[in-house]
């Protein structure tokens, strides 16, 4: 076996499907696509829970792309036994190679979408990882978990921070996950209120999967991530890899949840921030505050503790350029 890592091998051009093969301790792997590895325990029926760790969607966010190749070789290494079923993603290769968010397109924006004529390498791969992804659950009744793993490119006056796709019709959101969660190190939550095209939001309404996106700092080129601590992760995904599931019961104080109050609308090219464009996310937006104006129309904030969330006055007319957030503790409690 060489000495570089799956995702140096990844980067090189030489990882595609291949055949399955077992270690000396009874793990086996298999390479199912150009950076898309498995690894099951030899008798995968007396597994626990099903694992999706995805990374790279963006190019530009290496930080858990280093976490996730570290994962890799401690598994190949057998210095971590498993005992879950574990599917790692490397998402946009070709991004990751280039140092780039994307080649062509936003790749989180091209999930859980119809088929329709348009092509291009981010819709193609998009494709084929939600198609890797529902074949790994296949028809398992185990627990399902996917963790897409993303750095901000966007400043935040919260470092980590999961976004939770909005559940399916009849389910609802899940204390305990987002306590377990809070073991990962990650204790704010922002629940979404629509439907979306993200990698989690397809997993969890296409497969059923507690699916989250989770963004763990900022952006920096492979290399330069030791200002991000990824500890707590690295702990918790090192467990459910060796098939312990926590079972919190509470969730921790000091975590807080969110939920989308409004989104901000851009109707016209005369839309402008009231506020700097480039704000951090979580910002504090006071009760009175024109936020923003668009055509001549003021955006008010109306809410109680309200904060900003990933504003974009650049955007095209018709999108939206960011989100209003509010508190949502006890709506977790009466939904
Ligand atoms: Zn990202």
């Amino acid at each position: 076996m060489s000495n570089s890592t799956f995702l140096q091998k990844t980067l090189a051009g030489e990882t595609s499907m291949g055949l399955q093969y077992c270690l000396p301790n009874g793990m086996c792997v298999q390479v199912l696509d150009e950076g898309v590895i498995r690894f099951e325990p030899n008798d995968a029926s007396s597994s626990g829970l099903d694992l999706v760790v995805s990374c790279g969607i963006h190019g530009n966010e290496t930080a858990p792309v280093e976490l996730v190749e570290q994962l890799i070789e401690r598994i190949l290494r057998q210095e971590l036994r498993v005992k879950s079923r574990v599917l790692f993603i490397f998402g946009n290769v070709a991004a990751l190679r280039a140092g780039k968010r994307f080649v062509e397109e936003d790749m989180n924006r091209l999930f859980n979408r119809s088929p329709e004529v348009e092509d291009g390498p981010e819709k193609r791969r998009a494709m084929m990882l939600e198609m890797h992804v529902g074949r790994f659950f296949g028809s398992n009744t185990t627990p399902r978990f996917h963790y897409d793993l993303h750095t901000a490119i966007h400043g935040s006056l919260i470092e980590k921070f999961a976004i939770y796709p909005l559940p399916k019709p009849g389910c609802r959101f899940s204390a305990t996950e987002i306590a377990r969660l809070s073991l990962a190190g990650v204790e704010t939550v922002l629940l979404q209120s629509t439907s979306s095209s993200t990698f989690s939001y397809s997993s969890n309404y296409k497969y059923d999967a507690h699916a989250f996106t989770i963004e763990l700092g900022s952006a920096r080129p492979f290399g330069q991530n030791t200002g991000i601590d990824l500890s707590k992760m690295d702990a918790y995904l090192s467990g459910l890899i060796q098939g312990q599931l926590p079972h919190p019961e509470l969730i921790p104080p000091q975590v807080q949840i969110f939920r989308v109050s409004r989104e901000i609308p851009k109707t016209s090219h005369d839309f402008k921030f009231a506020i700097d464009g480039k704000t951090d996310n979580f910002t504090p937006l006071a009760k009175g505050l024109t936020l923003a104006e668009d055509a001549g129309v003021p955006f008010v904030i109306t809410e109680d503790d309200a904060r900003i969330i990933f504003p974009n006055p650049d955007v095209p007319p018709g999108q939206r350029a960011g989100l209003v957030i509010v508190p949502a503790r006890n709506y977790l409690a009466e939904q």
